[in-house]
């Protein structure tokens, strides 16, 4: 690759606000066999809401949100900021002794009783069955939805249906980019029904649902290790190690600080549908070498 074709290449990149760090990326980037998408942020805003809430018999709705922004108030995640926005007129309940598990939930202790909130596995590890709501659970899952169970003493007693709206680019993109030969994977810690349904709707080839934060990289790896060049695209702290590890990483703009430093290609307009144009401007700039 002569200097001065890549210095063209990166310059138009630059110009339709995608930020190519390293050079060797464009080469790279039009050897990829398998693109990867985070799911939450990525492919989708990472703005969920709230859209049901589905209280067990003996509890209203008011109580299992009050119960839920309790813990939440001590995450980060895009799911608190969620719950936080539809218990913000209830009334706030002390938590003490916050615990988060990363890719589960949360755990603390609310008016002197257990309370968790999270996915199955945090259920599960706890050794609380959903009991009555087990069929909602499944059925919001199998809907899209990503449930937040909330559980007291050993007993759900309540879950929360979140919804994220898919970004309007992503299905045009995921099906360019198979036009281009390019197989399309989605990862996230989100569970297997959710993420199939979302997969579905976007045609996407392989998917990849409840991987744990520290396992992220190592499915890019497992990929590679069958002679596969994967891209990576993602948002957040939890895809930094993935996107370093793959032989391209895009980050988008919008995401996180780590995800942009470990990136070899921001896309600053927060459009997986530059991913596309990236891999279209290598191209042309290769073709121009040769
Ligand atoms: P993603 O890969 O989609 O960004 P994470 O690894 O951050 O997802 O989380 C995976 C899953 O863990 C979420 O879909 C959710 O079910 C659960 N979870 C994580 N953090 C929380 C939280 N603060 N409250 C409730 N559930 C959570
Ligand atoms: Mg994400």
């Amino acid at each position: 690759a002569t200097p001065m074709a890549i210095m063209v290449g990166t310059g138009l990149g630059a110009q339709h606000g995608i930020l190519i760090k390293d050079a060797a990326a464009l080469e790279e980037s039009v050897k990829l066999d398998v693109i990867i998408f985070d799911k939450t942020g990525t492919l989708t805003l990472g703005e969920p809401k709230v859209v049901q809430v589905t209280p067990a018999a003996g509890f209203d709705e008011a109580m299992i949100l009050t119960t839920a922004a309790a813990l939440e108030r001590g995450s980060e995640h895009h799911i608190a900021k969620a719950v936080l926005e539809r218990a913000k007129t209830l009334p706030v309940l002390a938590a003490s002794g916050f615990e988060s598990f990363g890719g589960k939930g949360l755990r603390a202790t609310v008016e002197g009783k257990t309370v968790l909130s999270g996915n199955r596995m945090l259920m599960a590890d706890n050794g609380v069955d959903l009991g009555e709501l087990a069929a909602e659970s499944e059925r919001l899952q199998g809907a899209g939805r990503t449930v937040v169970h909330i559980a007291r003493d050993g007993h759900v007693i309540g879950l929360i249906a979140v919804a994220d709206a898919v970004r309007p680019t992503a299905k045009a993109t995921i099906r360019r980019l198979q036009e281009l030969g390019v197989k399309v994977a989605m990862i996230t810690g989100d569970n297997l029904g959710t993420a199939q349904r979302i997969a579905g709707e976007l045609s996407i080839d392989i998917v990849l649902a409840d991987v744990l934060p520290g396992d992220k990289a190592a499915k890019v790896k497992e990929l590679q290790a069958q002679g596969q060049k994967v891209g990576m695209v993602g948002d957040g702290v939890n895809d930094a190690p993935a996107l370093t590890q793959a032989d391209v990483g895009f980050a988008i703009g919008a995401g996180t600080d780590v995800a942009i430093e470990s990136a070899d290609v921001v896309l600053m307009r927060s459009d997986p549908a530059d991913v596309v144009k990236a891999i279209e401007l290598s191209r042309a700039t290769l073709r121009k070498m040769h």
